[in-house]
């Protein structure tokens, strides 16, 4: 009963009408059905390189620094113990010309690649757009990752470089030395402010320092590679992504279209630049709208990041359904105890936004979340509840102006190249594909050719998810095709059960599993976690129990409920239903190097 009664009262759609966008040609023609060439409108807003080429730091920050916005703060670096430090464009411009000076004086050029291994700190930023404007392939990587997953990525992507902090360098990296042997130069950060002297590193501040603050940007062409960027390994070992410079296209389209972004907003990307999300808009997205980013070098705290909303007068904010779920988690009243009077904007990527999540922006910071869809692999957003368009709770939105998308079925299970039909109509699940050509689709599974060649059929691009569009051209996410439970001849999505789950006052997050049954085939297991306040046990148990029974009927409702105090999830928030599922049937637990925490314990 409790959920029933506040559902009854919700619409469907949230209507929209803020936004300039609405009112640019390109939308007017793409909300009539019309075709928009938004890649063109973008290149011609980019301004390629000097001397022909493109390269993606270039237009990030030299061509904003060269303009109207050269005293604008580009980056804005917030700590617990530190004061706040702003980078302005033309601040920015010469420190990643430093860095690509750096580089070029130890002979580091174009293609080779170099890797990052640092918290959200300044340099981290210099060092990704230095690098790109001197050619060099970048791959950010989560600093919390232990000595094996580093050594493994550095492997895979044969680095070069690393950038590192001498902490970091001690506790982590000193000991792979030996396991990776391409890596020529180790350049330090000193945390203390000082000089580092390790045997077989250099410290950074004294090549900085004395390297010089011009630099002309290496030519790039828009295939040329960029960005390696691993996946998040939710479903089995991370893949390498290879993403080219032309993926400046996507980043600046999508940071108008998706986001919104303009000059004047003040923007917070909550993702770490170890996980795509934080690279393509934690660095390049917002630079190439102009905005000021904020970047909070801290782990999550709800009652820190309501502060930073309203003192650092946030406009825009993007973050992720782990971060929303744990807000929601701390309760309503943290939230109304801040006012957020500049925020206009909020969207959400990652995983599913259950519809609940949505209504709880628009009651604790009133504002309804718009959920977004993509993957390391494209790049960039795809599929995107716009600030133009109505919002569908519980929906991913429609494919952004420049994206085709559609659902297809596989005409065979196995067999290469895949041969799949497109499902024309609405309302019909099946896997959720993309017109190949899209600029900053990826190139590459590093070193895995044949995996990659097989998330292609013809034209399309599978996409290893499962959805389904309605009539309205709105994509809902059923769940990842490796996921979805087969119960009695019916497929269920873990989605709709975990959202129904999400609905009870007391679930602060769910996970589903498909756990095999001699009868039936397999049987829904829900793995939950509590909000603060509430007990685990049998009455309470019941009550969920009883609640998604009337919700989803007994043959989706899950059979068994277990509360678990947090769920596993990956450093990039997502929960890892392939892990409650290995152990649940005591099988091996698979490649786990990005499980938040290193390990998750029952
Ligand atoms: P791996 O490919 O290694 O298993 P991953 O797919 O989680 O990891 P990412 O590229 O970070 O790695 O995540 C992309 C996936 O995240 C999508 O394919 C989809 O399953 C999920 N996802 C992202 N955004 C959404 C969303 N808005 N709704 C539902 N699912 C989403
Ligand atoms: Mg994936």
């Amino acid at each position: 009963m409790l959920s029933q009664g506040r559902r009854m009262e919700r619409p469907v759609v949230i209507h929209k009408v803020a936004s300039d966008l609405r009112l640019s040609p390109n939308w007017v023609d793409y909300e009539a059905g019309r075709r928009v060439d938004v890649w063109a409108d973008a290149r011609h807003a980019l301004q390629g390189l000097p001397g022909g080429g493109l390269n993606l730091g270039f237009e990030a920050v030299d061509r904003q620094a060269a303009g109207a916005l050269r005293d604008h703060v580009a980056l804005r670096f917030v700590a617990r113990n530190a004061p706040p430090l702003d980078l302005r464009y033309f601040e920015l411009a010469q420190q990643t010309n430093r860095f690509a000076n750096v580089l070029r004086s130890l002979g580091v050029g174009k293609g080779d690649h170099l890797f990052v291994l640092a918290g959200r700190i300044p340099e981290l930023y210099v060092a990704v757009l230095g690098a790109l404007k001197n050619g060099s392939v970048v791959t950010p990587l989560f600093s919390a990752f232990g000595p094996e997953p580093i050594a493994a990525r550095i492997q895979l992507g044969a680095g070069r470089v690393l950038v590192t902090t001498d902490a970091l360098y001690q506790r982590k990296v000193k000991q792979i030395r030996a396991q990776t042997p391409t890596l020529v130069h180790v350049l330090l950060v000193a945390e203390d402010g000082g000089i580092t002297n390790e045997p077989d590193t250099l410290d950074l501040g004294t090549l900085m320092a004395s390297a010089s603050d011009t630099f002309s940007t290496v030519e790039t062409q828009p295939d040329d590679p960029a960005l390696l960027h691993f996946t998040s390994g939710t479903t089995g070992t991370p893949k390498g992504a290879l993403h080219v410079h032309e993926a400046v296209v996507t980043h600046f389209a999508t940071g108008r279209y998706a986001l919104d972004l303009h000059p004047q907003d003040r923007y917070w990307c909550t993702a770490d630049p170890g996980w795509v999300t934080g690279t393509s808009y934690g660095i390049i997205a917002p630079l190439l709208q102009g905005v000021t980013s904020l970047i909070d070098r801290e782990e999550f705290d709800a009652e820190r990041w309501y502060t930073l909303l309203e003192q650092e007068r946030i406009s825009v904010w993007y973050t992720a359904p782990t971060a929303i779920r744990m807000l929601m988690k701390a309760g309503t009243e943290l939230a109304q105890r801040h006012s957020h009077p500049d925020l206009r904007f909020i969207a959400s990527v990652g995983e599913p936004l259950n519809p609940e999540a949505v209504w709880w922006g628009q009651e604790a910071l009133g504002l309804p979340i718009h959920d977004n869809w993509w993957q390391t692999e494209t790049g960039g957003i795809m599929i995107a509840n716009t600030p133009a368009f109505d919002i569908k709770p519980g929906s991913m939105g429609r494919p952004l102006p420049g994206i085709d998308a559609c659902i297809v079925e596989h005409l065979e299970a196995e067999g290469e190249p895949a041969r799949v039909r497109v499902i024309e109509e609405a309302n019909v699940e099946g896997e959720l594909a993309l017109k190949r050509g899209w600029p900053s689709m990826f190139r590459a599974y590093l070193n895995n050719e044949a995996r990659y060649r097989k998330c292609f059929a013809g034209e399309l691009y599978l996409t290893g998810d499962l959805a389904k569009r309605d009539a309205d051209g709105y994509y809902w996410f059923v769940g990842r095709a490796d996921d979805v439970i087969k119960s009695a001849g019916h497929l269920i999505g873990p989605f709709e059960v975990e959202s129904v789950l999400m609905e009870h006052p007391a679930v602060a997050e769910a996970g589903v599993i498909g756990k095999p049954d001699p009868v039936v085939g397999e049987v829904v297991k829900a793995f939950v976690s509590l909000k603060d306040g509430y007990q685990a046990g049998e009455t309470l148990r019941l009550d969920i129990s009883a609640h998604a029974r009337r919700r989803l009927g007994a043959a989706v409702a899950p059979k068994e409920i277990v509360f678990l105090p947090t769920l596993p999830r990956t450093r990039s928030g997502k929960i890892m239903r392939r892990l409650l599922k290995a152990r649940e049937l005591g099988l091996p637990e698979g490649d786990t190097s990005t499980l938040e925490g290193g390990a998750w314990t029952k």
